[in-house]
């Protein structure tokens, strides 16, 4: 199969995370910047041209804005977190997932905008990766793997 792609990215989100189970500082809660890269795919380009308008993903923008912007991203199974939240409540935007690593973000808000896409563009277009990037050093990306029929590779 082959396909168009493009990207579309959204930067400097601040938020909060911590990561209870790592040896090192990050167990300590600290910011970052973030952004988000994000690869639309399709096989047919719309009648601009396109694989997706620009101009019509805005959604994204208000979902990342309402979610992440500012807020605590912790671990559901992250007790010491809870506690915290839950005391100290008006100090926390809480954003429990399952996990709160770069990787862990690609894939939820990968699985989050997924079924927002196909709402606002229909099936034609689709989410082929996206890459999540803690300032500008590090950056995990989560991405469909390729169907073994006749997919693309790579
Ligand atoms: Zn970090």
């Amino acid at each position: 199969m082959n396909m168009f792609t493009c990207s579309k990215s959204y930067s400097d989100i601040p938020f909060a995370h911590r990561q209870p189970h790592h040896s090192g500082q990050c167990s300590f809660i600290h910011g970052h910047n973030w952004s988000f890269r994000f690869t639309f795919g399709c096989q047919e380009l719309d009648e601009s041209g396109f694989v997706v308008d620009f101009s019509n993903l805005r959604f994204i923008r208000d979902w990342l804005m309402e979610n992440l912007d500012h807020a605590f991203l912790h671990n559901l199974d992250d007790a010491v977190s809870q506690k915290m939240v839950d005391q100290f409540r008006e100090a926390f935007r809480p954003y429990p997932l399952e996990s709160c690593s770069a990787e862990g973000i690609a894939q939820h808000v990968f699985h989050s905008i997924e079924p927002l896409l196909k709402e606002h563009h229909g099936e034609r277009v689709f989410l082929v990766a996206l890459e999540v990037c803690e300032d500008d050093k590090n950056a995990a990306k989560y991405r469909k793997v390729p169907s073994s029929s006749g997919g693309p590779s790579g």
